[in-house]
């Protein structure tokens, strides 16, 4: 035995896994919101970054030098992904956490879905489009309030005058560290972690699976296309994410 396993392709072998471990964690990204109707921003052609450079638009060097232009384009996403609701997939995981199969979800999305579907315990690593702050004086608002104040001026701003930013992690901007700590604390706690959606090629969100291996844990990987840990999970499903997790669920 090298340690490598063979990954099986099927439901029922992950179904079993789920039921033998104690802890299950779920880790998801771009790809479970696809069936939602939220383009994974990576796939050639498609998806707001389709026309657009993000470090143009979306990185927080331009929100600090061009607010205008950041803000045409992040009222535009703010608007778009806030029409979106949740699909099977993310209530497959709230079915689980229901159940007491799942003790939380770690999420790589902005998009609140998971918050809509009802999942209870949730880390967004990313932040989440819910509100917006500003950096000088730590006020916070609504998305839906700096959405209406956007009707009437190009550059939402705090009662103290400076400019809001989206409360969402940034290109140039570092991952929150307790949201880390969290997501870490949970992957090394996981008998079973659930990576679903998400190509895991991401610091440091893709460094997570290897905590969980490193403490003894099982990774499942639930993703079309390939990750780095396709070698190293007990289960690899491929199909449609929505269709894999309520299988997963109904054979619970
Ligand atoms: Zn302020």
């Amino acid at each position: 035995m090298d340690g490598e396993v063979v990954a099986s392709n099927d439901v029922a072998a992950l179904a079993e896994l789920v039921r033998r471990a104690g802890t299950v964690v779920a880790l998801t990204g771009a790809g479970i919101s696809v069936p939602s109707g939220i383009p994974d921003f990576r796939t050639p052609g498609t998806g707001i970054w389709a026309n657009v450079d993000p470090m143009e638009v979306a990185h927080i060097d331009a929100w600090r030098a061009y607010p205008e232009r950041f803000w045409r384009f992040y009222g535009q996403r703010f608007q778009t992904l806030g029409d979106k609701q949740p699909n099977g997939a993310h209530k497959a995981l709230v079915e689980l956490e229901t159940r007491g199969l799942l003790s939380g979800v770690i999420t790589q999305n902005i998009d609140m879905l998971h918050r809509r579907a009802g999942t209870r315990e949730l880390i967004e690593m990313h932040g989440s489009i819910a509100s917006c702050s500003c950096l000088s004086c730590g006020e916070r608002v609504d998305s839906w309030v700096v959405l209406a104040a956007l009707e009437d001026t190009t550059v939402p701003l705090c009662a103290c005058g400076q400019p809001l930013k989206p409360d969402v992690v940034l290109f140039g901007e570092y991952l929150p560290e307790a949201e880390l700590g969290l997501a870490m604390q949970m992957c090394a706690e996981a008998d079973l972690l659930l990576c679903i959606g998400s190509s895991l090629d991401v610091y440091p969100v893709g460094r997570l699976p290897g905590i969980t291996l490193r403490h003894g844990g099982d990774v499942a990987i639930i993703t079309q296309g390939t990750t780095p840990y396709d070698r190293r999970a007990a289960v690899r499903l491929g199909g449609d994410v929505e269709r894999e997790l309520t299988a997963l669920v109904a054979a619970l």
